[in-house]
């Protein structure tokens, strides 16, 4: 249920309402937009229907929210949420690109796509510590040496960094280290991870699951928003289907859906989606097109030797190119890439 305020009110008056909802066993949450409080609420909604809200001078309309998200959900914000990313705010309208190798593999391989991605206007930096892998026998990433890689890349570049967890015995661990939690596919639907990544109140990279629904997508989102940490991204990064041709079904249209459907920033991993080097700046310009508040893309200065997702990553030229186009393409629709660290320092 939302309480919509009327516009203005003060504080007191404001007070009254989350007061009231507090007595009747819910849980309030107050969102301010520029004229417009709204005081969603969470619990029990029958108690709420008990009480006369309308009779609060400051109460404008109470509506239900018939949808199993409550605080993911658009009609609960009274406007998009940003989510701060080093300098920047993810959600701010710009473009966020959050660049680097699958897996981070050596400093020195870090600091040199680090230092190009930030040349070329990336504004964060990810790589891979602990890498979750189809088998086994795969390489699984450096682990915490590679998060002390990643602090080392951060204070040379200025780039925030992101990089996944995957075990709730790490969430402090990546927590103290990185700018960002990332949460893979593998994992949306671990409810002790997200319900740990929401008690660190780092912002978090939640990215869909391989066969999950948008809804299912949303609900996992709603994991760690009830944990009280409201700085959650979503990430579409291609889906399973009978299509076999790419490694995952891009599913472009989760863009303009989940934009409308949650307050939440909204990322596409184009890398993950096609599987191939040569196709993702196509699905790269078209999650700019679609109205993506970011993306996340492997990039790597060596792909043939890469240790993961070779395949996938794009040069450090390919990847300076495609910032250019993507440049172009968010200009024409009115929009921009979001500024880089060394352009927000210049400032
Ligand atoms: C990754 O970003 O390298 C990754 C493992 O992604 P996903 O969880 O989407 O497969
Ligand atoms: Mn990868």
């Amino acid at each position: 249920m939302i309480i919509v305020l009327r516009p203005h009110v003060t504080e007191e008056e404001l007070a009254q309402v989350v007061e009231q909802v507090r007595q009747l066993g819910l849980t309030p949450h107050i969102s301010r937009g520029v004229t417009r409080t709204i005081v969603g609420c969470i619990g029990d909604e029958d108690r709420l229907r008990e009480v006369p809200m309308l009779a609060f001078p400051a109460v404008e309309t109470v509506v239900p929210i018939e949808k199993p998200y409550k605080l993911a959900a658009r009609e609960f914000a009274a406007g998009d949420t940003q989510v701060s990313l080093g300098q920047g705010a993810v959600g701010d309208g710009a473009v966020h690109v959050i660049a680097g190798p699958c897996s981070v593999e050596g400093e020195a391989m870090l600091l040199q796509t680090a230092e190009a991605v930030r040349a070329a206007g990336a504004a964060a930096l990810r790589g891979g510590a602990f890498k979750p892998r189809t088998s086994p026998y795969a390489f699984h990433g450096l682990g915490s040496e590679a998060l002390d890689m990643l602090v080392v890349a951060r204070a040379a570049t200025g780039l925030p960094i992101v990089t996944e967890v995957l075990d709730t015995r790490h969430v402090a661990l990546v927590a103290e280290k990185a700018d960002c939690l990332q949460v893979g596919a593998r994992n949306m639907q671990n409810f002790a991870l997200l319900t740990e990544v929401g008690e660190s109140g780092k912002p978090v990279l939640l990215k869909r699951g391989l066969s999950a629904t948008l809804e299912d997508l949303l609900l996992a989102a709603e994991y760690v928003l009830a944990r009280g940490n409201p700085h959650v991204m979503l990430c579409e990064r291609g889906i399973r289907t009978f299509e076999r041709a790419l490694r995952n079904t891009l599913d472009i249209g989760a863009v303009p859906y989940l934009k409308r459907e949650t307050h939440l920033p909204v990322l596409v991993d184009p890398s993950h989606a096609a599987g191939r080097r040569d196709l993702v700046p196509a699905l790269a310009l078209a999650a700019v097109a679609a109205g993506a508040d970011g993306l996340l893309i492997e990039v790597h200065p060596d792909p043939d030797h890469a240790r993961s997702d070779g395949d996938q990553s794009l040069r450090l030229d390919g990847f300076a190119d495609l910032m250019e186009r993507m440049r172009d393409v968010a200009s024409a629709l009115g929009r921009q890439l979001a500024e880089s660290p060394a352009q927000l320092l210049r400032r």
